[in-house]
């Protein structure tokens, strides 16, 4: 049988982060989004509910949930701020590589640190020639005794400059394409780390994005994660494991719009009396909550998926890539639902619109995720 229902723990955390969001998020979220700012004090208090690190094992500090609880966490809290959803939940993207592929060593060694405080992971794969197309990436990792020495530029990094502990994905023999390429974990302390400036973007404004440049970065070899020129396919793992999360912050966003348009379709008369009496806007209402509701399906689907051990490949796709575009949708339509009130920033609904156009970019654009949905249908 099916059961959808939420266990006790999962509906409390899950009331938990809603009421964050709703506390510490929401009310100032116009601002930060007008001042571009990344908030540091919300991920100490992130922190200090005990869910930043979540997906790490207990032994090692975290909160040892799954993927279906990060759906959760990331719907809640991209209802509120979709940018501060990328920051809290681009942590866990930045130490996935390292949960999935860390030495049991390695993991003792730096996990217990990290997660004693409200730190922050960056997950560092694009580059300026390489993005949709990961395996022309050109960083190289060159070993040398006891150590690497990593060089090379990666862009639009998600908590790039405010991480302390990135994911690299570097190449250690450019000549054999993806079969070279290495992923590393390396502290940002580490001397030849510099920062690009902050890019200035159309949403999600609030996430600290920019380019972090690996200048004869030296680490101890045992910071290469995994066996070895096997860190594209720790990546793509990394990948399938975040998306349904990434398409569940798709459907915080489209909640949030549709919940906006429905209250001011009840408010707003014209005509003599309110727009939701005009069956235009109800079937508007009505196709974009069919949409929200199935795109949380589709990420919690892949979710369970992953927390039951099972490839989610394809589903995770499915969830991000549906999710987004939902998301895009929605707020589109909540936007036209307000008129020119929802042209207007005060409204919050433009900004829902600008925050969802991301989901159908990053972590694999939506052209990316069909071209993988089909490959996997074909290949059955
Ligand atoms: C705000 C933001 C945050 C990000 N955070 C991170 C991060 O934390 N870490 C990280 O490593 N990266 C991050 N990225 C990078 C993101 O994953 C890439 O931007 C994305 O994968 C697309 O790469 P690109 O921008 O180079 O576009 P391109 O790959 O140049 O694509 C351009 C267009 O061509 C299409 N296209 C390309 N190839 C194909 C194909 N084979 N079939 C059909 N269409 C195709 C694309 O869908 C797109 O429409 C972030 C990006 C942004 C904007």
């Amino acid at each position: 049988m099916i059961d959808f229902t939420l266990t006790e723990e999962q509906k409390s955390c899950q009331k938990l982060v809603r009421e964050f969001a709703q506390n510490e998020i929401a009310p100032t979220a116009l601002e930060r989004d007008a001042e571009q700012r990344h908030d540091p004090q919300i991920v100490s208090k992130y922190f200090g509910i005990g869910l930043l690190h979540y997906a790490v094992p207990e032994k090692y500090g975290g909160a040892g949930l799954g993927s279906l609880e990060g759906c959760l966490f990331s719907e809640e809290l991209a209802a509120k701020d979709a940018g501060v959803a990328a920051c809290l939940l681009g942590n866990i993207l930045g130490l996935t590589p390292f949960l999935i592929a860390g030495s049991e060593q390695l993991k003792e060694e730096l996990l217990p640190g990290h997660c004693s405080g409200p730190n922050l992971a960056a997950f560092c794969l694009t580059e300026a020639e390489a993005g949709s197309d990961v395996t022309s990436l050109r960083s190289t990792a060159k070993a040398g005794g006891e150590e690497f020495v990593i060089n090379g530029t990666k862009r639009f990094i998600t908590n790039g400059g405010v991480a302390n502990l990135y994911s690299v994905f570097a190449s250690e023999d450019l000549s054999l394409g993806h079969r070279g390429i290495s992923a590393f974990v390396v502290p940002a302390g580490t001397p030849g780390i510099h920062h690009g400036k902050k890019e200035d973007k159309m949403g999600q404004r609030t996430t600290d994005t920019r380019e972090v440049i690996f200048e004869n970065v030296r680490v101890p070899a045992r910071y290469r994660l995994g066996q070895g020129r096997d860190g594209f396919k720790i990546s793509m793992m990394t990948l399938d494991e975040s998306r349904a999360g990434v398409g569940a912050g798709a459907v915080g966003i489209a909640r949030e719009a549709l919940e906006a348009a429905t209250a001011y379709s009840k408010e707003r008369v014209q005509f003599g009396k309110p727009i939701a009496a005009q069956q235009a806007i109800q079937f508007m209402l009505a196709d974009m909550a069919m949409k929200v509701n199935a795109a949380r399906l589709l990420c919690w689907h892949a979710a369970w998926l992953h927390d039951h051990g099972r490839r989610n490949t394809m589903e995770s796709a499915m969830a991000k890539c549906f999710a987004g575009d939902v998301a895009m949708q929605v707020t589109t339509d909540a936007v036209q639902i307000l008129g020119g009130y929802g042209y207007m920033k005060e409204y919050h609904v433009e900004r829902y619109m600008r925050d969802a156009k991301l989901h159908q970019i990053f972590e694999g654009t939506n052209q990316i995720q069909r071209v993988v949905i089909a490959r996997q249908l074909l290949e059955a």
